[in-house]
């Protein structure tokens, strides 16, 4: 963790300071609707399905896998000139969300879409943390 981050830092609102509040304490949380169930991300007031305003905000596992990625050559932001190039990912967690985030751990030639990966979080700030994803870490006795 480093007070010099450089790099722009996410905007937080009152309906947004869930997702981060617990992403500072490492656990990654989706708004889901009580009227139809579904998640949805980024936060809103309402339900995008059904615009019901009945939402909570619930813990996910913070699995899902690599639906796409691209390679950022180009220097679109001077904080991150020294990072180029760099891969961002839209990862689709297991509820459903697709969230825009950064793959660690893993070299550009073994990404692939579908990949199994799953969240980590990286504490930049004394008060933001970034969930990121990195593959999958699969426990010895699991059954794929
Ligand atoms: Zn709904």
């Amino acid at each position: 963790m480093s007070d010099k981050y450089q790099k722009p830092l996410p905007y937080i609102s009152e309906v947004s300071r869930p997702y981060w509040d617990a992403a500072k304490r490492h656990g990654l949380v989706i708004q889901r609707c009580q009227g139809c169930g579904h998640y949805h991300y980024p936060a809103g007031d309402t339900c995008p399905r059904c615009l019901s305003d009945r939402l909570v905000w619930v813990k996910v596992s913070g699995w899902g896998t690599i639906y796409s990625w691209i390679v950022f050559h180009q220097v679109y932001h001077q904080a991150f000139a020294s990072e180029v190039p760099y891969v961002v990912v839209v990862v689709e967690l297991e509820e459903g969300v697709r969230l825009v985030t950064n793959l660690v751990d893993c070299k550009t030639e073994d990404i692939e879409i579908g990949m199994p990966v799953e969240v980590v979080f990286d504490d930049v700030t004394e008060e933001i943390t970034l969930p990121k994803f990195r593959p999958r870490v699969y426990p010895a006795n699991t059954v794929r």
